[in-house]
């Protein structure tokens, strides 16, 4: 049966401007194998080419074409909501670019969405823009929600932190398209070409990667090289169904069981579970039973 891998990219591939061994391996053995697979990111900075070009410098080789992000699932939803309409943007060239080619115009008088995104070029002075459009009838729509993004000096405020503010300001709730919200999460795995049942969802993150999996029906993968530790698992209602320290973890044992995807999930269900190839995989259902019998 076939199968493919939606992947998230910031803890995922590389914190920062630096990969996370192995990435590059796994990245690799996927196209030698032609199993399909896309970068799915709450970052819409970037454009694809970007996002190619700054995973060529880490020694990853894909093309455009393996890169979904959350400015083109947003401006997607905006060409369907509305086609050809006006947007005022908080938010980089991934997000512009990505409305552009999806007919939209951006304006800063009167627009009928205000679309806030990832980036730097946040001020005051646009906040106030903002607030005012909203408040005569301009809809709220944000890129992701993800309250704040790990770097390698630490926390920076994420978009869902700068939505925040527009929301408290205008008392409007904001529409997010990004991950876990099933009109990325399905658009992705749409582009795949497969069924649920025949995707999996590898990220860092509880909230946005192994919620959207969990809601739609994938199977999810975390790793812990990311913004995720073991020990928070067990606050979580829902869990992934395998959990892994890094790429290169999930790389040996999918060698292990001959890239035959199915049986590395039903071998973590506790029974089979191999303890000599990855000892620190565990099915995290047990765990926090474990966790929660033992206070
Ligand atoms: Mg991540």
């Amino acid at each position: 049966m076939s199968h493919g891998y939606l992947i998230d990219m910031d803890g995922v591939l590389y914190r920062g401007s630096e990969m996370i061994r192995g990435a590059d391996g796994f990245i690799r053995e996927l196209r030698r194998r032609d199993i399909p697979f896309r970068f799915l990111t709450n970052n819409s900075q970037r454009t694809r080419r970007d996002v190619v070009a700054k995973l060529a410098r880490m020694g990853i080789e894909v093309e455009e074409q393996h890169v979904y992000t959350c400015a083109m699932a947003t401006a997607k939803f905006l060409e369907k909501q509305k086609p050809n309409g006006t947007a005022f943007v908080i938010g980089e060239g991934g997000l512009l670019t990505a409305l552009h080619h999806h007919g939209y115009a951006i304006v800063d008088h009167d627009p009928d969405y205000v679309v806030v995104g990832e980036g730097r070029t946040f001020n005051l002075e646009m906040v106030e823009a903002a607030v005012r459009m909203i408040t005569k009838g301009a809809r709220l729509v944000a890129t992701n929600m993800d309250p704040n993004c790990p770097t390698q000096n630490g926390l920076r405020p994420g978009c869902g932190a700068m939505v925040s503010m527009l929301e408290t300001a205008t008392g409007v709730k904001a529409f997010s398209v990004g991950k876990p919200s099933p009109f990325m999460m399905r658009a992705a795995r749409k582009e795949l070409g497969l069924t649920t049942d025949q995707t999996t969802m590898i990220g860092d993150t509880m909230e946005t990667d192994i919620l959207g999996a969990v809601q739609l029906g994938y199977h999810s993968v975390l790793v812990l090289s990311g913004g995720t530790q073991r020990e928070t698992l067990r606050h979580y209602a829902y869990q992934p169904e395998l959990v892994v320290d890094c790429i290169a973890q999930l790389h040996e044992l999918l060698d292990h069981h001959e890239w035959q995807h199915g049986r590395v999930f039903r071998a973590n269900r506790g029974d089979k579970l191999d303890a000599q190839i990855a000892p620190s995989i565990r099915f995290p259902r047990v765990e926090a039973r474990a966790a929660v019998g033992s206070m």
